[in-house]
């Protein structure tokens, strides 16, 4: 395994300024970092399909971070995934407690399935604290001002997307 290079996995349905704030800290720590949507289950339908989403996460990382992030969507497990690409670490984002229970399990679950593969968790700054996919989402359909709780590219997409453009 690659050390120095970790998996952010998600829905990232779409990428937010939350989503961009904690790879923005895992790049101080990780050399690359590699977003890697995941094709989930539980929540099939999205607003945006997963390859949409890895476009989207291009075009906003590619400036900003260069050949240091990539995008990827993947199915299945996501530990298999890590072992696929040689990654030895899972980034995962913490906001309020709200988050705790849920990545509590996902990380013993995933030791359980590979316990060579470490999860490191990062925080956000506090004015993302309460931003999420599912809020962004709701507040662009019903007509609210999303403006700097995502990247401008993603506004644009998400707007286009809820028919306001
Ligand atoms: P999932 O559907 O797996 O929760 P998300 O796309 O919602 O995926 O988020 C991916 C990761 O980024 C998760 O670890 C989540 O907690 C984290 N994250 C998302 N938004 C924020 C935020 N505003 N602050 C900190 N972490 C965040």
């Amino acid at each position: 395994m690659k050390s120095g290079f970790a998996v952010y996995p998600g829905s990232f349905d779409p990428m937010t300024n939350g989503h961009l704030d904690i790879l923005r800290r895992a790049l101080t720590v990780f050399d690359e970092v590699r977003i890697a949507v995941a094709y989930n289950q539980e929540k099939p339908s999205g607003l945006f399909t997963p390859p949409e989403r890895v476009t989207i996460i291009q075009e906003v990382v590619a400036a900003e971070f260069g050949d240091r992030v990539t995008a990827d969507a993947f199915h299945g497990l996501l530990t298999d995934y890590c072992r696929r690409i040689g990654a030895g670490t899972i980034i995962r984002g913490l906001r309020a407690v709200a988050d705790f229970e849920y990545e509590f399990q996902m990380t013993m679950m995933n030791r359980h399935l590979a316990p060579d593969v470490e999860t490191v968790f990062l925080m956000a700054g506090e004015q993302y604290f309460y931003t999420s996919s599912r809020l962004v989402k709701e507040v662009a359909s019903l007509g609210g001002d999303v403006h700097g709780l995502v990247p401008d590219t993603v506004e644009l997409h998400l707007l286009r997307r809820v028919g306001r453009e």
